[in-house]
């Protein structure tokens, strides 16, 4: 095994499809897996501790900022979510790729400390498919969704920082163009290169 992994960031507005295309991205990946968050957010229901989020309060949360424990944070919609740094590093140590599910000030941060961080960001094709999510989705209250809504411009106008830009439109065409963007980062050069170092050494011997 090679040693570094890729960290990719995903971005959308909230109910663009980000948390479950991110979901059959990582299922059906190898070697990839996403960050769970942090967050001082109410847990939803279906949600489980551990596994969508390590659900904290406000003095957990932070406690945690005191001790540098997160790569990135940020406030959104009121809430402050946080990436675990520790987790990201061993994982990319360990020639894991991982995605982060974060919105635009989180993924400008870590593009920021970590500049080959590949930004990734997903648009829903309009806003009345957006608003249509959020409500399906059956998890928010109408004014959650209003607030949602409101805030959707701002986030998707920070598409332009992004590296990759996904419509999820057809769902199974954009985890399709998820995994496209994966596979090129794989088959980059120097990551090939040092994955391959035992086949090289033996063709070029
Ligand atoms: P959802 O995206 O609509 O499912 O709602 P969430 O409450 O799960 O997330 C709200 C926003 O917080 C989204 O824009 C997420 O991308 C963002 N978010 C989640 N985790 C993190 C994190 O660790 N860091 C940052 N900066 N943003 C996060
Ligand atoms: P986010 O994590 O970006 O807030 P979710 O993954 O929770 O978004 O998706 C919001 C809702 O939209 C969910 O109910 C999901 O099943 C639905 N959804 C996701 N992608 C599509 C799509 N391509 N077409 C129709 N509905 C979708
Ligand atoms: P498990 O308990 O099954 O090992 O992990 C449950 C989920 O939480 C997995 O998706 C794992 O990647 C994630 N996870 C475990 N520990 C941490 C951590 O310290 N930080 C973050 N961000 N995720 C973690």
């Amino acid at each position: 095994m090679s040693g570094k992994g890729t960290l990719y960031t995903v971005s959308a507005p909230s109910g663009a499809g980000k948390t479950s295309l991110v979901k059959a991205l990582v299922e059906s990946s190898e070697r990839l897996r996403v960050s769970v968050s942090h967050t001082t957010r109410a847990i939803r229901p279906g949600e489980r501790d551990g596994v969508n989020y390590h659900f904290v309060d406000e003095p957990a949360f932070t406690a945690m900022l005191g001790e540098s424990a997160f790569l990135e944070h940020a406030r959104v919609f009121g809430n402050l979510y946080g990436t675990s740094q520790a987790w990201v590093e061993q994982q990319l140590a360990e020639g894991t790729d991982v995605v982060l599910e974060i919105d635009w000030q989180g993924a400008a941060q870590v593009k920021h400390l970590l500049p080959e961080t590949i930004a990734i960001f997903i648009l829903p094709p309009s806003r009345e498919a957006l608003e249509q999510r959020l409500v399906g989705r059956g998890q928010d209250e109408r004014t959650i969704i209003e607030s949602r809504m409101a805030q959707a411009v701002e986030e998707m106008s920070h598409y332009i920082e992004s590296d990759f830009l996904v419509v999820n439109n057809d769902f199974d065409l954009a985890l399709a163009e998820l995994r496209a963007i994966i596979t090129c980062q794989r088959l980059r050069t120097p990551r090939q290169a040092a994955e391959l170092d035992g086949m090289l050494a033996d063709l070029l011997r």
